[in-house]
């Protein structure tokens, strides 16, 4: 068989734990058919990758300084998920801005074969250009999204294969931040989505290839990379539970029996939503792990805790509830039989992680693009409900002006937990999409197939290069 001379990848990754674990699992799975990726990241970013991706020799991190010192942010500070408040969040964006001149000299003095970059850094554009070589971006959303993200902004026809209301509207700067990004995200060779095709659906797939012209390449879930327990545990960020306290936990409850809550690495919810969050789940009955931001310390004062939960929740709750407070071992959980849903903000990459371990969703959207995701997994593919949520935030501290109430967290989480004839097939729906989603990325499945032919068509262009330069 004829020797392919492996390909140089240089994969960059924006500074938000949503956009940087998918993308350089992605990265890992060119590793994995012998090519050579090297993630550019920054030295506190990369300390984290590196503990959650298995190592390769083919997969290498080159750092670049990051401008702590320039924008006044404290060491380590290093990505959106780290910060504390609206002011940090400025000067993670602003960092983000100063990352141009070292990894574009880095490119540049040492050029790859093809660059896969998030959208967040457009002017990858014109280094690969002059340079060149294709760029694949990643926006880290489902295409289902991206495809009413243009609709919207009227890039493409309005009419969608579904047509679906929101339960609320975008803030106008949202959709301002997103169009210059989409519409630069068009002029690259590429789009590589962290899903897979069965659930963006081929409807959605065709509407998007059609109406734009450009190619979308489905190769994930990502999640699904082969990972030894501990890696799976430290995706992300390092945990604050053990993951063996949560397993050995989980393994004493009866299957689907516990509510997994959690809303992402960047939501932060004031004590009132907190409030009524546990109130929701305890008046439901069912077992619950609830991940809470690591801020409300086990030693904060009770004055201080009773703003966000109930005197005695965590003593009455001490058989049936475990409280998380900072990062949880997300995948290992969702990937336990005695995980039964799973209200969640609707993160995309949250939402692949649910369908790709068969759990149905409670769908409670924040910011970002999360509302669009809710219509796909409630509306569209029939794999969760609705909890109800109507406003629609922008990343932030901000206070919020509309609670979900209790009333409503309880009715979802009894919409799925108490059984019925919806829950279970919402259920069954779930879990055939969690069996769609391990076929898709095993020895000839869809996502499987579309690596294969993105990796032919990045040879051949290499080598046609190669060819010409002759
Ligand atoms: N995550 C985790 N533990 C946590 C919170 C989040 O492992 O306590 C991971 C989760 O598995 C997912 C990512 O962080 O991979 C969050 O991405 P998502 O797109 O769902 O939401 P975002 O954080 O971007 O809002």
């Amino acid at each position: 068989m004829e020797e392919i001379r492996p390909l140089k990848l240089y994969f960059i990754h924006s500074l938000a734990a949503g956009h940087m674990i998918p993308l350089c699992d992605i990265g890992t799975l060119f590793v994995s058919r012998g090519h050579h990726v090297t993630i550019i990241s920054t030295p506190s970013n990369a300390l984290t990758l590196r503990k959650s991706i298995p190592s390769h020799p083919f997969l290498r991190f080159h750092t670049v300084q990051f401008p702590s010192q320039e924008v006044g942010l404290p060491d380590g500070i290093e990505n959106i998920s780290s910060v504390t408040d609206a002011d940090q969040l400025v000067k993670i964006f602003n960092a983000t801005n100063m990352l141009q001149t070292p990894i574009q000299n880095f490119v540049e003095e040492n050029p790859p074969d093809c660059i896969v970059a998030d959208f967040l850094f457009p002017w990858v554009h014109d280094l690969a250009k002059n340079l060149n070589i294709p760029r694949l971006v990643f926006n880290g959303f489902s295409l289902f999204t991206v495809c009413a993200l243009h609709s919207s902004n009227s890039v493409l026809s309005p009419t969608l294969p579904h047509p679906i209301t929101l339960n609320a509207s975008p803030p106008k700067e949202l959709a301002e931040f997103l169009d210059k990004y989409l519409e630069m995200e068009l002029r690259s060779y590429g789009l590589i989505v962290n899903n897979f095709a069965e659930l963006d659906g081929e409807e959605y797939i065709r509407y998007y290839e059609k109406t734009t012209g450009h190619k979308a390449w489905h190769l994930g879930p990502a999640s699904l990379i082969p990972r030894t327990p501990e890696e799976k545990a430290e995706r992300g960020m390092k945990s604050v539970v053990s993951m063996h306290e949560c397993v050995s936990w989980l393994d004493s409850k009866a299957e689907n029996s516990v509510v997994y809550i959690c809303f992402g690495s960047v939501c932060h919810f004031p004590d009132k939503q907190l409030y009524e969050i546990a109130c929701g789940i305890e008046a439901s009955g069912h077992g619950f792990i609830w991940v809470v931001p690591e801020k409300k310390g086990k030693e904060e004062s009770e004055e201080e805790k009773v703003k966000w939960m109930p005197e005695g929740f965590e003593e009455r709750n001490a058989e049936k509830g475990m409280v998380i407070r900072g990062w949880a071992p997300q995948l290992v959980i969702l990937n336990h039989r005695a995980v039964g849903a799973f209200l969640s903000h609707c993160g995309w990459n949250s939402t692949v992680e649910a369908v790709s371990g068969g759990v149905p969703m409670i769908t409670w959207p924040v910011h970002g693009e999360q509302f669009y995701n809710e219509k796909l997994i409630s509306e569209v593919r029939g794999i969760g409900v609705e909890v109800g949520a109507a406003e629609w935030n922008g990343i932030g501290f901000g206070e919020r002006q509309m609670l979900v109430c209790r009333e409503s967290i309880e009715r979802g989480v009894r919409r799925i937990m108490d059984g019925g004839d919806e829950a279970q097939e919402v259920r069954r729906r779930s879990q055939e999409f969690g069996e769609k989603a391990r076929e898709a990325v095993g020895e000839g499945g869809s996502s499987h197939n579309n690596l294969t032919a993105l990796i032919h068509d990045l040879t051949r262009l290499r080598d046609a290069k190669l060819l010409s330069a002759k």
